[in-house]
């Protein structure tokens, strides 16, 4: 299966509760060969009403400090751990996020085969490496099943909490400083 057949599938999924309040499924966007990737917890209402990931303030901030890495926004694939906005902007529940992990997400690390992945807060940090302290394990890498992670903070944390932004920047040059050129 190809990257854009599994997007066109789940631009139909009815197989989580989330789908009830949803108006676009966020797959998100990259290129299918990308040696990056960053996931997120969820949509929220900008990326609900477009369809895009992370294009909202935190998304403005995650393009800033991915710039500021040295590295092209264009150039990573990003994407969330459920595909829909859970309403109200609450965290995706485990049997939710469980499942679309299951039916996307999981798919979508084997197509694209990046080099490292960049797990962008709690909620993707416990649900891909079931690690919780993100205070203290952030900017440290996770080798599991083969696949490379590194957890980050959230851009949404670091925007309400701006002294979390040094070790959010930081830690994005260290995931740079990871990829095999
Ligand atoms: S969150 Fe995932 S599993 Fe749930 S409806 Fe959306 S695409 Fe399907």
């Amino acid at each position: 299966m190809k990257l854009e057949q599994l997007c066109e599938i789940a631009g139909n999924c009815t197989e989580c509760p989330l789908q009830e309040g949803r108006t676009n499924v966020v797959f998100g966007e990259g290129p299918s060969n990308a040696k990056i990737m960053l996931i997120g917890e969820a949509p929220g209402k900008n990326e609900d009403e477009t369809g895009r990931p992370f294009i909202g303030m935190a998304g403005k901030l995650l393009s800033e400090i991915i710039h500021e890495a040295g590295l092209n926004r264009s150039d990573i694939f990003i994407t969330s751990i459920v595909k829909c906005r859970p309403d109200g902007n609450r965290k995706p529940k485990k049997p939710e996020y469980t499942k679309c992990i299951n039916l996307f997400l999981n798919k979508q690390i084997e197509l694209i085969n990046p080099d490292i992945i960049g797990l962008l807060g709690n909620s993707a940090i416990y649900a891909l490496i079931g690690e919780k302290n993100i205070k203290q394990i952030h900017g440290n890498l996770y080798e599991i099943d083969g696949r490379k992670y590194m957890a980050l903070f959230h851009p949404a944390a670091a925007l309400y909490s701006r002294k979390l932004l040094p070790d959010l920047k930081e830690d994005m040059i260290k995931l740079k400083e990871l990829i095999e050129f």
